[in-house]
């Protein structure tokens, strides 16, 4: 048993059971535990990859996307450059790189990294040196500038709840004590009392009996947050994830050595994560009063900002193992059958500005 997975037990057999969002909260970042506070999940040693790690394409193109949204909002200085959930640094890194040659932005900019893991916090400080930045462990902290900011693969990892459908109440999938074949009482998913949800009334329109939701108020309370920011004082955000338009039945999940695993066996050594309801987002960025773009695949939103251009000039100084390899990470990021389709982009900006690089045809 995982010291993590012995705390909660004793907590769950004292107080009861918790709901998955105080179970996946505990393990991805308790202080002395947490997934993300105990290690570098990223590449290929570790967990899982991401689209920043498998080629420098998606954080140039992200960059020039972000400046000419400054640009179209007429160069504003200073503004926050900003990052939530940096992993490694490599997208701040690939954007500052790739804005260089856009006169003034770097100057202007102010970077900004909101980060919740010490352990990434220092890679991050490493890969974007000579670069200096301040970090913040939640968007609350964020500077009163317009604020230029992206997210890669952060709203999967924040806390979900579950609710399973019954006639038209709702009973909530939580985390307790339930027994395993030996008889032993370990962590797993049981189920409350039904009742009915008046946030979840507008669900009673499209699901059944039995059917799972999910929701997210971590990720609507920062996407409020930021959207706000970006309405009162111009700017842009930038969120790409997987998921879709609107949650529909289990997508919690745990990864291990880039494989799924059980989500209970070994608490706080496995990335957990669901898929990002993007319909959610943009509901909670428009209430801020900001305009949220459609919600675009990113192998589309890609093509749009000309990857196909770019992967083109960079083969050219490329060949063998090298030049197979930055081939396979173009279509690992674009093709419908890779990252280009299960992943989304959607971008806020205020009512006013134009739309956001990429997200319109
Ligand atoms: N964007 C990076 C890393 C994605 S992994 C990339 O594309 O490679 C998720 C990142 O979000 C990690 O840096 C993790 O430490 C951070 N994170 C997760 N939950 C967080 C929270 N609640 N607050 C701040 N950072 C968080």
């Amino acid at each position: 048993m995982t010291p993590l997975a012995a705390l909660l037990s004793r907590r769950i057999a004292a107080t009861g059971p918790i709901t998955l969002a105080d179970y996946m909260a505990e393990c991805l970042l308790h202080p002395e535990h947490g997934y993300y506070v105990t290690r570098d999940p990223l590449g290929s040693a570790g967990d899982f990859t991401t689209a920043p790690e498998i080629s420098q394409m998606f954080g140039e193109l992200v960059g020039l996307a972000l400046a000419q949204a400054w640009l179209d909002q007429g160069a504003p200085a200073p503004f926050a450059l900003a990052e939530l959930g940096p992993g490694r640094g490599t997208l701040m890194a690939d954007i500052l790189r790739a804005t260089a040659r856009v006169p003034g932005f770097i100057d202007a900019a102010d970077i900004h990294l909101v980060e919740a893991s010490p352990v990434l916090r220092a890679a991050q400080a490493g890969t974007i040196a000579p670069h200096s930045a301040t970090w913040h462990p939640a968007v609350t902290a964020l500077p009163d500038l317009p604020l230029f900011a992206v997210a890669n693969e952060f709203f999967d990892a924040l806390p979900i709840r579950q609710f399973v459908r019954r006639g038209r109440g709702w009973t909530e999938r939580q985390v307790g004590l339930v027994p395993d074949p030996s008889g032993a009482r370990v962590l797993g998913f049981g189920l409350g009392v039904a009742t009915p949800l008046g946030g979840l009334a507008r669900r009673l329109e499209d699901t059944a009996d039995g059917d799972i939701v999910e929701t997210c108020a971590p990720g609507e309370s920062i996407m409020r947050r930021i959207a706000s920011g970006v309405a009162t004082r111009g700017g842009a955000a930038l969120i790409v994830d997987y998921g879709g338009w609107r949650s529909r039945g289990d997508t919690f999940q745990a990864v291990g050595g880039h494989a799924p695993v059980d989500p209970f066996a070994a608490p706080g050594t496995a990335d957990l994560t669901a898929h990002v309801d993007f319909e959610a987002l943009a509901g909670a960025a428009a209430r801020a009063g900001a305009a949220a773009s459609p919600m675009v695949p990113q192998g589309v939103f890609l093509e749009r900002l000309g990857i196909t251009a770019r992967a083109q000039r960079l083969a050219r100084d490329l060949a063998g193992p090298a030049l197979e390899a930055h081939v396979a990470a173009h279509r690992r990021l674009t093709h419908p059958d890779e990252m280009g389709s299960l992943f989304k982009c959607l971008a806020i900006t205020p009512a006013a500005a134009p739309p956001f690089p990429g997200t319109i045809t």
